[in-house]
Parts: structure tokens; C-alpha cells; sequence
């Protein structure tokens, strides 16, 4: 049907799903959704208009759209063990700038780890909302790379911010929830822990979770967790009850629920994408199953595989590896920059980015290391083989990155890998 009533729009998305097929997708934070998700985005759902919560809209004719929001906070709490859940947050931005807005004043002090150290625009850093309308400070790595928790603690003693943010775009080891929760709680500040990396790692119980530790928990639904692009926020509490008196300078963490929802709806946003809310559904409901457990271990697995054998062929990694689904590598000793890496690999079909490593000497636009993980390629069926392959195509493609021919062969061995992996049963 598009083909014939828009040939522009069809002719641009046949060569998007072409390059999608074609290529080997490393961008940690990208995946192939299931045809069923697909089917509930691209679904008569968009047509509706319903402000509100279910059971509490704003126009008339929701009682089906209610049905499928319930099934997705449902859904959203059991796989995540809290009492509450808001799957409206239009991506994982919106999730965070409603968490600021449902907890904190304009001006209200913030602590998130730094930009260029792996954390999140939205965690405060200075041209995003979060650090122009908050009072934004930051925590670093160590010069391992990993959090140093002993020197977060100190600077969140000595700053007193109100909200502490955990979660990362770029950082490969595991979180100390525990610590974190105990750091922000002592200080009585709200600790939200930003799982949007590894929400599906974290669903799947293959990596730990934030709840119980975290006051918040904010994410995005289309990375590790394997859904359409949108957003979650959850939180222990019912959000029923009317927001209480607080004793003075308290924080209300007994009306979280309330707040959050609130900030959503009518403080943010208005009427919730349904067919996306129907997608999350799905995905949630996906990621229930045992073969996403087993989807969740190949890709640590895969992780694991990749970093050692990106080792073996001389690449210096960030922390000297992995526990979870992404790496970064340090570039510093192949003589070529993040941004060159990056054209390199893409010369070969590879999709990367770059990213900047901590105590990075160089500047974003072009840093001194590259990000790249296995979610989307363990989508496609790949396993421990095929990332072995994979480190030998991106050696030769950074070490040749300027011979034209031999990243011609590379680049026609990876078509010839992408062939045995299909990744679309219909023809788009
Ligand atoms: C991806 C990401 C986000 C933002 O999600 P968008 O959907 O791109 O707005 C927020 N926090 C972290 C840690 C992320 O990795």
C-alpha cells in the first residue's frame, strides 16, 4: 500500500531495512524488535485520544485502550518487582525529566555521574534541561574506569544534592545498588537508579536489580529490553492514597507513586502513544518468557567473547572487559581516533559509535574510543563463533583504515555473515 500511495517514504525505508539487514549493528543501545511488537506500533491504536490514567481519562471511548495500559503496568510490575509502574513517558528522557519535575524545585541540587565518564545528558549535564534548570554536579570514575563509591560518597556528603541518579550510556561493569541506596538515604535524598541500558538484562535476572534499593527506577523500553522506543518509570508506593502534609524539608516518599504520575500527566505531556503502550505490552510479555532468559545470557555471553577476543587481537578495553552487554575500547594505542574508528568500521558495515573514555585527553566530536555491544546481533541468532569473526573484522578494519581493498574484503565477508543471520521474515 505505502509503496504505491508514498514511493519516497517507501524507497528511503526499503534501503533503511537494507542497511538493517546488511550490516552488523553495534550500537549498544539498538535491537531488532519481534514482528508482534511491530504489529501493535503500526496498529489502528494511534487513532486514539486518551489523557489520563485508566479508569481516569479525560475523553470518552477508552475502554479498550484502559485494557491494554493495564496489561503493560501489569506486566511492568511483575517483571520488575514494584507496586507501581507509568509506562506513558514518551522515551527514557521524558521518563527522567518527569522524575526532576515530580521530586525536586527548580534549582534543587543534583548528582549523576559525568557525561563524558558514560553518564546521560538527563543525568545534569550543562545544554540539557537537567543542568541548566537544576544545580547539576557530577561524579567521576576512578582511573580504572569504574565507579569509585568511596569518593562518591565523600562528594555526596559534602554537596548534599536531593537527588542522586545512577545508570550510565557507556559504562561496562555492574551497579552496587545497596551502596548507591544507602549513600542517597543517608543524606535523605532520593537515589533513581537509570536502568536504560540494561533493563532487559535486568528483567531477564542476569544481571542485579535496582529495586528495593532504588527510590525510582527510570528506563527506556527499546534497548536490552527489547520493545518499541518509549519509557517507564516505577516505584514502590499505591498511588491511591492523597499526597500527605510533610513534616517540613522531608522528602514524600510515601506519595511517589502520585508524584510520578502527576509529573506525567498533566505536568509533562498529554495524551499517551497507545500503540506504543500496546508494543511495551508486548515486549514485556516477550520478555516473560524462558528464551528471553536465555536471549539475556547470549548476550553476556557474546559480551564476554567479543571483549576477550578484541583483547586478543591488542585492543585496550575500559576496566579490561565487560559484565555486561556493551565495551568500550581505548584507541589511544592503535594510532587512529574514535571518530576515524568509527568511519572505518562503517566502511566495513559495522555499525559503532564514538564515545569518549574517561580522563579522555580528546574532545566528544572526536574522542578516543568507540562503543560497541551485542544485543542486536544476539537478536539475530549470533553467538560465541561469529563474535570471534566479528574481532577479526573490526582488527582489520582499524588497522587497515586506509586501504580501500582490504576493507572491500572485509566488508564482503561481513555481507556473507549478515546472509546466514536473517533478520526480517517479511519483505519491508
Ligand atoms: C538511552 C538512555 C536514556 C534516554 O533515552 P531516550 O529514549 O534516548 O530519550 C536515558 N538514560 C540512559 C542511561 C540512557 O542510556
Amino acid at each position: 500500500m505505502l509503496e504505491q500511495s508514498d514511493p519516497e517514504i517507501y524507497t528511503s525505508m526499503q534501503k533503511e531495512a537494507n542497511r538493517q539487514k546488511n550490516g552488523l549493528e553495534m550500537i549498544p543501545s539498538e535491537n531488532y524488535v519481534s514482528d508482534s511488537v511491530l504489529a501493535a506500533m503500526g496498529s489502528i491504536l494511534t487513532n486514539k485520544y486518551s489523557e489520563g490514567y485508566p479508569g481516569k481519562r479525560y475523553y470518552g471511548g477508552n475502554q479498550f485502550i484502559d485494557e491494554i495500559e493495564s496489561l503493560a503496568v501489569d506486566r511492568a510490575k511483575k517483571l520488575f518487582g514494584v507496586s507501581h509502574a507509568n509506562v506513558q513517558p514518551l522515551s527514557g528522557s521524558p521518563a527522567n525529566q518527569a522524575v526532576y519535575f515530580a521530586l525536586l524545585n527548580q534549582g534543587d541540587k543534583v548528582m549523576g555521574l559525568h557525561l563524558f565518564f558514560g553518564g546521560h545528558l538527563t543525568h545534569g549535564w550543562n545544554v540539557n534541561f537537567s543542568g541548566r534548570f537544576y544545580n547539576a554536579v557530577n561524579y567521576k570514575t576512578g582511573q580504572d574506569g569504574t565507579i569509585d563509591y568511596d569518593a562518591l560518597e565523600a562528594q555526596a556528603k559534602q554537596e548534599r544534592p536531593k537527588l542522586i541518579f545512577c545508570g550510565a550510556t557507556a559504562y561496562p561493569r555492574i551497579y552496587d545498588y545497596k551502596r548507591l541506596g544507602e549513600i542517597a538515604h543517608s543524606i535523605d535524598s532520593y537515589f533513581v537508579a537509570d536502568i536504560a541500558h540494561e533493563a532487559g538484562l535486568i528483567a531477564a535476572k542476569v544481571v542485579p536489580s535496582p529495586a528495593g534499593h532504588a527510590d525510582v527506577i527510570t528506563t527506556t523500553t527499546h534497548k536490552t529490553l527489547r520493545g518499541p522506543r518509549g519509557g517507564m518509570i516505577m516505584c514502590n508506593g499505591n498511588p491511591s492514597e492523597p499526597l500527605k502534609p510533610l513534616p517540613d524539608g522531608a522528602n514524600p516518599r510515601e506519595n511517589l507513586p502520585t508524584l510520578i504520575d502527576r509529573a506525567i500527566f498533566p505536568g509533562l505531556q498529554g495524551g499517551p502513544h497507545n500503540h506504543t503502550t500496546a508494543g511495551i505490552a508486548v515486549a514485556l510479555h516477550e520478555a516473560m518468557q524462558p528464551g528471553f532468559k536465555r536471549y539475556a545470557q547470549q548476550i553476556l555471553k557474546n559480551a564476554k567473547t567479543l571483549a576477550e577476543s578484541l583483547m586478543a587481537h591488542g585492543f585496550k578495553l575500559v576496566t579490561d572487559g565487560t559484565d555486561n552487554h556493551l565495551m568500550l575500547i581505548d584507541l589511544q594505542n592503535k594510532n587512529i581516533t574514535g571518530r576515524e574508528a568509527e568511519k572505518a568500521l562503517e566502511d566495513v558495515c559495522i555499525t559503532v559509535n564514538k564515545n569518549t573514555i574517561p580522563f579522555d585527553t580528546r574532545k566528544p566530536y572526536d574522542p578516543s574510543g568507540i562503543r560497541l555491544g551485542t544485543p542486536a546481533l544476539t537478536t539475530r541468532g549470533m553467538r560465541e563463533s561469529e563474535m570471534k569473526d566479528i574481532a577479526g573484522f573490526i582488527s582489520k578494519a582499524i588497522e587497515h583504515a586506509n586501504d580501500a581493498a582490504t576493507k572491500e574484503r572485509v566488508k564482503s565477508d561481513i555481507l556473507e555473515l549478515c546472509k546466514g543471520f536473517p533478520i526480517f521474515k517479511y519483505d519491508w
